[in-house]
């Protein structure tokens, strides 16, 4: 297993729309062992194939405390809402900022996926699981938790990103590290 390097924003691939997956081969094992090695190594409590730029609808979550049990979706789809919607903190492994932004989402979702067995799966899902599933289901549309906020509040993280982006370039250049 290895540690899948992550794609940050304002990066393209991260606006990809992910294609549905066939077969679940040993390909398919592996990289989703990758993805949970990923997940847990920068800490987030869920990681969606786009966010490491494959295009495949796969998405690992764990939103343990211990950290050990962690949910493989491979083409989740949402197929009932409540309409009820909450404001949440999130932050995302994509957005290497530290701020956490509310964003509304919906309560409770039920969806419906394949586990990495090809089995069939429907899972009723209720407040922060049931918000890590609509934010890993954004990724693999291309949408980020970000294209909710304000213009405003949108531009804000844009340019901090650039700079931060500018001063790892500097620091690189100056190191002499490719
Ligand atoms: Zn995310």
């Amino acid at each position: 297993m290895s540690i899948m390097k992550l794609l940050y924003f304002p990066n393209k691939k991260l606006r990809k729309k992910a294609r549905s997956i066939k077969k679940i081969d040993d390909n398919i094992k592996l990289l989703v062992n990758n993805m949970l090695k990923t997940m847990y190594f920068y800490n987030g409590i869920g990681l969606a194939a786009t966010q490491i730029g494959i295009n495949k609808k796969i998405i690992v979550i764990d939103i343990t405390i211990k950290r050990n049990n962690p949910l493989i979706l491979i083409n989740p789809k949402i197929i009932v809402i409540d309409k009820s919607k909450i404001s949440n903190k999130e932050g995302c492994l994509s957005i290497p900022i530290k701020q956490q932004y509310f964003i509304l989402r919906y309560k409770k979702i039920k969806i419906k996926a394949k586990n990495l067995m090809n089995e069939n799966i429907e899972l009723e899902a209720k407040y922060l699981l049931s918000y890590c599933i609509q934010h890993e289901i954004d990724h693999l549309n291309g949408i980020l938790f970000i294209d909710y906020l304000s213009n405003l509040k949108y531009q804000r993280i844009y340019d901090k990103i650039k700079k931060l982006n500018k001063k790892i370039i500097f620091i690189k250049k100056h190191n002499h590290i490719k």
